[in-house]
């Protein structure tokens, strides 16, 4: 075995192959893949190898649809059969919500280029003889998904990573895994040591173990997972060409054909974890138990969309262990604060994303970029809190409502709460309804008088509307306090904090103590990666705020444009809290509870200062606005949020001051068009898509991101961001929707709102540049129903800004 490598893989199931191959075919040399046992020795050799490309999330589908379209191209390339039948899927409705949740589904799908069509049950009998359609209200058929063969696929892979002068060293575990101080790493296996210039974490099954060896901890937590397949069955043997995939969400069950017999699998409503304290390392080429009770009520109604399945014989049972992330998303990228190490970890639908998984880690590792905004995927969106109890939990949740139809706002409850502020219980007390953002609890809205404090889930308006609605309207007549102590925190300092904040950021740093600006920080490509609210509050010091979601990723960004010394970065993200008390009215409630100057002239706007404030001895203040709406923002540590809460709500009394939730903001900021991070503003973006431009100096003589960012600004950009008001009826949009002009597809909307002060229902969103310019009727589909649409030319409340200046 050789001593040295450019990159080690750790693991040759098929997300390992897939990365060593994408690797390989990029060009890069001297690589290895190291395997404990044969290839596909972890889930992958049991899977039931089902693929397909629908998904609600833009980004999401892209990359299913990247996988899926390589199998033809990969099959070609390397001789090996993947096994792929692109059979499509027949998706089964049996309520209604579900018939409206795959007709926002099929709506959503055109912005990536899918295009299922929804079928007769007569058309479905036709694809499908198999099926009975008695409670049947509708089918979408999507092309776009079908099954492989899953060691066909790792061989596939395998042999293309060898094709391109990869190797693959088979029966050799990873015993160690040491950095050195170089930044590679010293890899030790049963037949020898070797170094290489990175390593990448693709043990499936024992991605804990494997990382428990560079002292990484991984939120997973591996799940049994049941599947049968039938003897043959006759109609299936006289049909002479394949059926469809069947997913029956109703009842729980996905199913395909596998030769002339039927496999099924369930996830059944109960959950069973396995080996929740450590994968053993001699686990082998094995199946667990079979369970089939577990799943009875599954098969029951399997038996009922499916008749045939009642009378065919068991041929196999298979009953195996895969690895859980809590969202079931994969853990991808650059694991933070070490060097050269990289996660492609509890990759649970392997056969819809092994293939995109390697492809993006190929980019990242040779580009230093996976080429889109893959924050979902991303390992830094969970941190410490992540921990085994919040992983079990939510592991198990997800596991039981795999099929569950997911509503818009939704925010479970499992394995919540595990961080709060010191006024949790007392919002509680207030009505407060909670989401969690990076494990913190927030609130998303207050239940007012005998409403029940939870949400209700609907694709319509749901229960919290006129609560929201109630919250803005107060906001903006007098004010509102809302709880900030989600967002992101950081403060640096050093005297080479100035140059070096001034090469990250695209805009010129406030040159004043006291002064504030909006920054964007671009990536080489000149795309997006943070947007920060940036306070000079000393000659050396200064004080970002930004996505509190993204804290793990702009520390880990950070890290690679950190000079050697002069500069110390800390977050505060979890160690601060704050709250943003806004509306004509928050001047004057300031002004009662400190003895600072909060006159225009003494804290103008998009100024910072430290500020006595209640019970605060020393908060940070900005006076910046979200909401559109007169405005402070105010940090301190948390041991003072409590009496800071109290101190505010006495002196706002007579003012009329409300406690407003995060869902409120949302709606008073598409009033502004104000853009929000995860919503208009990701790496999919660069500054001049979404309307930055005054915020980026390219006159400035360097940042990252000046390059690309110089060439971007003299190009049209393909998609723009604009503001719409939509003619909706009972419901709102919600995000992803695609915006239609005379019924073709034009862009989508990003975020949505209805504008309780506007009085209309609002979004967001990206049209192709010219498109309002060149007239036509604009539409947008909401829940199955097209409903007219018209971009705005300025935003919906206070266009000139004078509110929030005043
Ligand atoms: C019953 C069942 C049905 C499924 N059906 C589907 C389906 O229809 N569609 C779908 O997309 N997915 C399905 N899955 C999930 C799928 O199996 C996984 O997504 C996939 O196998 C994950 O592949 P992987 O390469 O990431 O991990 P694994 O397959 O677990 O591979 C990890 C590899 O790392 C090796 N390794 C571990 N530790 C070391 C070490 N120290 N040194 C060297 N090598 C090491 C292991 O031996 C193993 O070969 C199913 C899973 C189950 C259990």
């Amino acid at each position: 075995m050789k001593d040295h490598a450019r990159v080690v893989v750790i693991g040759g199931g098929v997300t390992g192959c897939s990365i060593l191959y994408h690797l390989a075919k990029a060009g890069w040399r001297d690589l290895m893949l190291l395997e404990r046992s044969e290839l596909t020795s972890g889930s992958t050799w049991h899977a039931a190898g089902g693929t397909g490309a629908l998904t609600g999330s833009a980004n999401m589908s892209t990359l299913h649809k990247y996988s899926f379209d390589l199998y033809p191209k990969l099959e070609e390339e390397t001789g090996q059969s993947c096994g792929f039948h692109p059979v499509g899927r027949l998706s089964l409705a049996r309520t209604e919500a579900r018939v409206e949740e795959i007709k926002i589904l099929k709506a959503k799908a055109q912005r990536v280029g899918l295009a299922p069509v929804f079928i007769s049950n007569e058309e479905a009998m036709e694809l499908a003889p198999i099926l009975n359609p008695d409670g049947v209200r509708a089918v979408l058929f999507d092309p776009a998904s079908g099954h492989v063969d899953p060691s066909g696929v790792t061989q596939a892979f395998a042999a293309g990573a060898r094709l391109h002068g990869a190797e693959i060293v088979r029966q050799c575990p990873v015993l160690e895994t040491n950095a050195r101080a170089d930044g590679s790493w010293e890899v030790v296996t049963e037949q020898g040591t070797v170094t290489a210039e990175h390593i990448v974490n693709a043990a499936g099954l024992w991605a804990r173990e494997v990382a428990a060896l560079a002292d990484v901890y991984l939120p997973l937590m591996p799940v049994e997972h049941h599947y049968f397949v039938t003897e043959n069955i006759p109609v299936l043997e006289a049909l002479g060409r394949e059926v469809p995939m069947i997913g029956d969400a109703d009842a729980e069950f996905y199913m395909r054909q596998e030769g002339k017999g039927l496999l099924l699998g369930a996830y059944e409503n109960t959950c069973t974890h396995w080996s929740e304290r450590g994968t053993p390392a001699d686990f082998g080429h094995e199946l667990l138990p079979d369970d089939l009770d577990r799943i009875e009520r599954n098969l029951a109604q399997a038996v009922e969309s499916i008749p045939v399945l009642g009378t065919a014989g068991i041929k196999r049972v298979v009953n195996g262990p895969m690895i859980f992330s809590p969202d079931l998303n994969p853990l991808l990228g650059p694991y933070p604060g070490l060097k050269n190490y990289w996660c492609a970890c509890g990759v649970m639908t392997a056969f819809s994303q092994a293939g995109a998984v390697g492809m993006l880690l190929t980019n990242w590792i040779t580009e230093g970029d996976p080429g889109l905004d893959v924050f979902m995927w991303d390992v830094t969106r969970f941190g410490d809190w992540a921990g085994k109890a919040y992983t079990r939990a939510r592991t198990a949740d997800m596991y039981s409502t795999r099929f569950k139809t997911i509503y818009p706002y939704e925010a479970r409850p499992a394995g919540r709460p595990v961080k709060t502020t010191p006024v949790y219980e007392v919002q509680k007390s207030r009505g407060a309804v909670f989401g969690a953002n990076f494990g913190l609890e927030y609130p998303l809205w207050y239940a007012t008088g005998n409403m029940q404090p939870a949400d209700n889930f609907t694709f319509r308006r749901p229960n919290w509307f006129d609560a929201v609605g109630e919250e803005c309207r107060a906001l903006r007549a007098g004010v509102g306090l809302v709880d900030v102590s989600t967002y992101g925190k950081f403060r640096v300092a050093g005297p080479n904090a100035a140059r070096w904040l001034d090469h990250v950021l695209a805009n010129k740093l406030p040159q004043k103590v006291g002064h504030v600006v909006l920054s964007p920080m671009l990536n080489p490509r000149g795309r997006l990666v943070g947007d920060f609210t940036v306070s000079r509050l000393g000659d050396e010091e200064f004080f970002l705020v930004g996505s509190g979601a993204m804290e793990r990723f702009h520390l880990r960004w950070w890290e690679q444009w950190l000079p050697a010394d002069g500069v110390s970065v800390e977050s505060l993200t979890a160690r601060w809290t704050g709250f943003n008390i806004a509306g004509p009215a928050a001047r004057t409630l300031l002004g009662r509870i400190s003895d600072a100057d909060v006159s225009d002239d003494g804290f103008p706007f998009l100024t910072a200062r430290r500020m006595e404030v209640g019970p605060v001895r020393e908060a940070v203040g900005l006076r910046i606005s979200f909401t559109g709406e007169l405005g402070y923002e105010l940090f301190f540590p948390p041991e003072y949020q409590r009496p800071l809460l109290a101190a505010l709500e006495a002196a706002g009394k007579d003012l009329g001051l409300r406690l407003v939730g995060s869902r409120a903001l949302g709606s008073l900021r598409i009033e502004k068009s104000f853009p929000s991070w995860g919503a208009e503003l990701s790496p999919d973006y660069s500054p001049y898509d979404a309307g930055l431009d005054r915020f980026v100096k390219l006159d400035k003589a360097d940042f990252v991101g000046r390059d690309a960012a110089l060439r971007l600004q003299q190009c049209e950009p393909a998609y723009r961001l604009t503001a719409f008001e939509i003619d909706a009826s009972d419901a709102d949009a919600w995000g992803g929707e695609p915006v239609l002009r005379d019924g073709e597809y034009v862009g989508y909307v990003s975020s949505a709102s209805y504008g309780h002060c506007a009085g209309r229902s609002l979004a967001l969103g990206y049209l192709k540049t010219g498109t309002v310019e060149d007239g036509g009727d604009l539409s947008i589909e909401l829940v199955g129903e097209r409903r007219a649409l018209r971009a705005l030319t300025e935003p919906a409340v206070d266009p000139k800004g004078e509110r929030m200046r005043s």
